[in-house]
């Protein structure tokens, strides 16, 4: 950043903050470009119902595309997005083009969408979310619209008041990464979440640590005590997979099932990975 020497003619820099402040400057420039010139897209991967291993929704999960640095993840560019604002636009194109793709699934299949919490501040979510449903004809019910606590810490309740209106466009509302913030228990009593997801840091050490465990059991029936169901993320193993069946947890995802792609290449009419159980024969895999 410049500093003023005092004397009101020169400028000077210290040479490790210019180049860094420098760097940041055509970051953002670049990230703003990315939006005109389409270089973001959406990899979709599948979240299956623990039962038939079959998805029964699909995270719609942004990338950008960097024309010299290939494929970037969204823990690298969403905090600067959401920084100099271009995650208003970004999300909503990424809403827009996700409810799209999702309106040609099988009917019981959901599109889950990661909301940000400056999305919560834009002050016309609500119409963004309906005029996206309304646009692509993909009913309310079959969209899932995740969350993490940090909408939940506006002081002045804003994010919750538009949950609530969120709420009754007939979207479902899911809590992410539930597990990660401070007072986790708390935010189960400020609003009636659809489903908690469980951070994958309890999942990947469900088989060796028996505390991993016991947390996970524990939020799967404190949340089938409060009506809402559960999704374990980040399920790389037949083993983590039975430990969640065994809890009692509903639906899962991860690398076992498919990781993020293109939306052609994801399977909805089948199941993902060979159940221990296998599941009634009855329930045959319905088709369009
Ligand atoms: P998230 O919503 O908790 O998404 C789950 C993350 O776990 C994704 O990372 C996914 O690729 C990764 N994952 C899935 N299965 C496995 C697994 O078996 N093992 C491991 N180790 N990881 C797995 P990704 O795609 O890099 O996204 C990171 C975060 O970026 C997301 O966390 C979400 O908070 C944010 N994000 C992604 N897309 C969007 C978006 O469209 N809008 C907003 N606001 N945030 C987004
Ligand atoms: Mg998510
Ligand atoms: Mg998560
Ligand atoms: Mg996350």
């Amino acid at each position: 950043r410049a500093k003023s020497d005092g004397r009101g003619c020169y400028r000077f820099f210290e040479p490790a903050m210019d180049a860094d402040a420098q760097l940041q400057r055509e970051f953002e420039f670049e990230l703003r470009e990315a939006l005109v010139r389409k270089e973001f897209e959406i990899h979709f991967q599948p979240i299956v119902d623990i039962a038939t291993c079959r998805a029964c929704a699909v995270e719609a999960l942004v990338r950008w595309r960097h024309p010299d640095h290939g494929l970037i993840p969204p823990d690298k560019f969403i905090p600067v997005a959401e920084e100099i604002g271009l995650i208003i636009p970004l999300g909503e194109w990424i809403l827009d083009t996700a409810c799209r793709i999702a309106a040609d699934w099988p009917d019981d299949v959901r599109l889950a969408v990661n909301l940000s919490a400056v999305q919560f501040r834009s002050g016309n979510l609500v119409e963004v979310v309906r005029d996206a449903l309304a646009r692509s004809g993909l009913p309310a019910a079959r969209l899932e619209l995740e969350i993490t606590e940090s909408v939940l810490l506006q002081k002045d309740h804003g994010g919750l008041a538009v949950l609530h209106d969120l709420a009754a466009l007939g979207v479902h509302i899911v809590l992410d990464d539930f597990g990660t913030g401070y007072s986790s228990l708390s935010y189960l009593q400020l609003f009636p979440f659809s489903k908690i997801k469980i951070d994958k840091s309890f999942v990947a050490d469900l088989p060796t640590r028996s505390d991993c465990a016991a947390i996970v059991c524990t939020v799967v029936n404190l949340a089938k005590a409060l009506d809402m169901g559960t999704t374990a993320e980040g399920v790389e193993t037949v083993e983590q997979l039975e430990l969640l069946r065994a809890a009692g947890c509903r639906e899962a995802q991860g690398w076992l099932f498919g990781r993020p792609g293109a939306a052609s290449a994801l399977v909805l009419d089948q199941p993902l990975a060979a159940p221990r159980i296998s599941p009634p024969t009855a329930t045959a895999p319905k088709r369009r």
